[in-house]
């Protein structure tokens, strides 16, 4: 039987290089060799990496060169009263941080919202999107593609839905810039993310496009879509999960309970998420988001690098006429799934089945947009949990004494 020691051995010898270890012993050996070796190599201690509660082959297809497991801590906040479109009832939110007082202040966020009867919050729109970019002679050819693929769609939706059993073409999208031509197809990708669905799908589509038009695919992502990157298109147009949730919190519990007045909250919002990031240029007008998706993408099983686009978010916050709080939270692009990617991997699944989401929902769906939906909630609670704490004035106090 092949050792760590004799893998690790030929690769010192130039035998084999790191990533073809699998070929000739099991996953966990491989990863156990390339530990040996990255270990000599940088006087690294890898053993705590290497005390994974997993089969390496499980991981296949979410890493080469597997040398362990980075473990991030999990805790829960919550549970939550949550009336959704995909998700009711009350559900604990998984959340993998490093960032002490997270989980705390969102969960005294929960506990608020509680008190006012539970968040509601709905998937308004959906759509997974691909934007390959075409080159042309000139605008008019420019303008010739834009029509053909006007009166074209039937034909790129068939040959699109060819490549899977789930994905369904809604629409494309034409954008001209002079010989440059984009086509944003955007996609239904049910509980998957999408990202690779709706990009195998393009890929046959724009078979179509170039052999009926003049057309040249010069990048099946044209950047337009847009992946991984802050955009303003997806914070207009959506991509993945729009979603919004919103509570009305009664002025006695903002007092009691989160020490500040809904006059103060809304007022921070206002000056703090709306005008100073409009100065500052932002993206998101928000105050954290970025720590509730982040940490929900980590617990779940998402692509960690759309917390890009998952925290394109806005926050408002009002006074109502009853002298109440209304606040609300609306995430324009928030790409999830709860199947493919890393979602299968045994930690992240029971991150879903926390939420009550894994697998594929009925209808085929549901199950990402209640994550979505969970995502939102969280969201929220963090947003009134930390513009009250900015409302009261111990926001530094409360990182002092659970962070460090
Ligand atoms: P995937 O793991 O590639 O595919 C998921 C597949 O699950 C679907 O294509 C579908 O097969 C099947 N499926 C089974 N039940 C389903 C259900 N209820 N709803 C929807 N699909 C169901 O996942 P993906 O979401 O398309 O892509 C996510 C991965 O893409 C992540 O690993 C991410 O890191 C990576 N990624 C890729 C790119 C890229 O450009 N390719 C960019 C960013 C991220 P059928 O299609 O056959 O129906």
């Amino acid at each position: 039987m092949t050792t760590a020691e004799d893998l690790a051995a030929r690769v010192r010898e130039g035998d084999l290089r790191l990533h073809e270890l699998e070929e000739h012993a099991d996953a966990d050996t491989a990863t156990a060799a390339r530990r040996l070796i990255v270990a000599e190599q940088s006087g690294a201690d890898l053993e705590t990496a290497g005390a994974y509660a997993f089969d390496a082959a499980d991981a296949d297809p979410n890493i080469e060169n597997m040398v362990g497991a980075v473990q991030v801590p999990l805790g829960v906040a919550g549970p939550v009263r949550i009336d959704g479109g995909a998700l009711s009832g009350e559900r604990y939110l998984p959340m993998a941080t490093t960032e002490g007082a997270l989980v705390a202040s969102i969960n005294r966020g929960c506990s608020v919202i509680n008190a006012a009867g539970g968040a509601t919050a709905r998937v308004t729109k959906s759509g997974m999107t691909r934007a390959p970019v075409f080159r042309v002679a000139d605008v008019a050819e420019a303008e010739a593609l834009v029509s053909w693929v006007r009166d074209n769609e039937a034909a790129l939706r068939e040959a699109a839905e060819a490549t899977t059993s789930h994905g369904e073409l809604l629409d494309v999208t034409p954008y001209v810039v002079g010989n440059n031509v984009y086509l944003r197809f955007r996609y239904d990708t049910k509980d998957a993310m999408g990202m690779n669905m709706a990009t195998i799908a393009t890929g046959e589509a724009c078979d179509v496009v170039e052999a009926e038009t003049g057309a040249s695919l010069v990048a099946l992502s044209g950047n337009l879509c847009s992946d991984k990157k802050p955009a303003a298109v997806n914070a207009v147009e959506g991509r993945g999960r729009s979603v919004t949730a919103d509570a009305t919190i009664s002025r006695e519990v903002v007092e009691e309970r989160l020490h500040t007045t809904p006059g103060a909250v809304a007022e921070i919002n206002t000056r703090k998420n709306l005008v100073g990031s409009a100065k500052a240029g932002s993206l998101g007008f928000n105050a954290h988001v970025a720590n509730a998706v982040a940490a929900m993408f980590l617990a779940t099983g998402q692509d960690e690098a759309q917390v890009v686009e998952g925290a394109n978010a806005i926050t408002t916050a009002e006074v109502t006429d009853d002298g109440d709080l209304y606040v609300s939270v609306s995430l324009a692009s928030l790409e999830v799934g709860t199947v493919g990617g890393g979602t299968k991997l045994p930690t992240q699944a029971e991150g879903l089945e926390v939420l009550g989401v894994r697998g594929g929902g009925d209808p085929a769906g549901a199950n990402a947009d209640a994550l979505a939906e969970a995502i939102a909630t969280g969201a929220l609670a963090g947003e009134l949990s930390l513009l009250s704490a900015l409302g009261s004035r111990h926001l530094s106090s409360a990182h002092a004494d659970l962070g460090r």
